[in-house]
């Protein structure tokens, strides 16, 4: 076969993460249309793995690999290209995925599409999907230079068949030692959240709230309603805003609450997804065009500090403080 394909697995302490099969799913699909090899790739210090369905396995097996690196995970995948010479590296957009796939590319001098949540097979070529503009845009992109390297979204491919015959695993080990990364401190959080998981009803704050001060809004939001709690959107964590346990999405929680409602949050698919089953959405946004509205029962296009504070008002006045 000269088309050859390259995936590498994500993994937590050598356990392969069922999002690699969404992976081989892809590779599958890609492998389709060019005919091509596809070998699975798992970083890690990891001497004894098993076999996996539908690729072979090819471990890059190095003290240097306990514990994710983007230099590390870099030069691992730098090794395995050097043997397999792929055309295509296929890397899951995960925090970890999207920190080194596109120094990969660099590297290699190749290309690098992120994002990708679907492929099309049209007119004898691929085209690579992925939104842009805070979920406003649809695009479709190219291949450009090999190797092509492409991050592809969780959730966006269905996981390969398990119960395909097992490939081959092969060891290579090295001596991949990160020169400029040292380990300060590697901690896992709480991300139990039982008032977010029973809640009826759900407010979530989004970068849109602007600053740590507004989520007293959205608290106070949160107390017109009987059975309510917080939640957020990933940025509105990965500001401080709140916990990690409140984040909804498709690294967070799933929720699906009698009522959602999301204040100044964009509605990006991985949002989504961790939402799509509440009742009913009512979604608080300025900006008339934002893609939560598509994902909403209720739009409000109005600035949140305008409407929430006149909200909590009229829920005061009809209801005694709560409805
Ligand atoms: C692998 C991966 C996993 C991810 N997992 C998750 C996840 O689990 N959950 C998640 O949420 N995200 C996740 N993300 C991030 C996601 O792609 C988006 O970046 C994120 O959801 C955007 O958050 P946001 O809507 O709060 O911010 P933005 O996209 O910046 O949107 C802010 C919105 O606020 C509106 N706004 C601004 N000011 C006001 C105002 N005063 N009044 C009203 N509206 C206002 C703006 O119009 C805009 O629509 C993930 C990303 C990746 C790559």
């Amino acid at each position: 076969m000269d088309h050859s394909i390259m995936i590498i697995c994500e993994q937590s302490e050598g356990r392969i993460l069922p999002v690699t099969y969404e992976l081989l799913a892809c590779a599958a699909r890609i492998g389709g249309f060019y005919n091509s090899s596809i070998t699975a790739v798992l970083p890690g210090n990891t001497p004894d793995t098993d076999a996996i369905s539908g690729a072979d396995l090819l471990v890059i097996n190095s003290p240097g690999l306990a514990e994710y690196t983007a230099e590390g995970w870099e030069k691992a995948a730098l090794l395995a290209a050097g043997e397999l010479k792929p055309n295509i590296i296929i890397i899951a957009h995960t925090s970890t995925g999207y920190d080194y796939a596109p120094r990969v590319a660099a590297l290699l001098d190749g290309s690098c599409i992120t994002s990708v949540s679907g492929i099309e097979l049209s007119d004898g070529s691929i085209r690579y999907r992925r939104s842009g503009f805070h979920g406003k845009l649809d695009m479709l992109y190219k291949e450009g230079k090999q190797p092509l390297v492409i991050t592809v979204l969780p959730g966006a491919f269905p996981a390969y068949d398990q119960q395909a015959a097992p490939g081959m695993v092969r060891y290579m080990n090295a001596d991949i030692q990160p020169v400029h990364t040292s380990n300060v401190h590697f901690s896992i959080s709480d991300q139990s959240n039982t008032e977010l998981e029973h809640a009826e009803v759900v407010i979530a704050a989004g970068k849109g709230i602007g600053k740590a001060e507004n989520l007293e809004l959205i608290r106070e939001m949160a107390a017109c309603f009987n059975r309510s709690a917080i939640a957020g959107s990933r940025v509105a964590c990965d500001n401080g805003w709140l916990e990690y346990n409140a984040q909804v999405g498709l690294t967070g929680k799933k929720v699906s609450p009698q009522l959602y409602v999301a204040c100044g949050i964009s509605g990006s698919m991985q949002h989504i997804a961790g939402m799509k089953d509440s009742k009913t959405v009512v979604s608080i946004n300025r900006d008339p065009d934002a893609a939560i509205f598509k994902n909403s029962d209720i739009c409000i296009i109005e600035d949140l500090e305008k409407f929430i504070p006149a909200f909590i008002r009229e829920a005061e006045k009809h209801h005694e403080g709560r409805v």
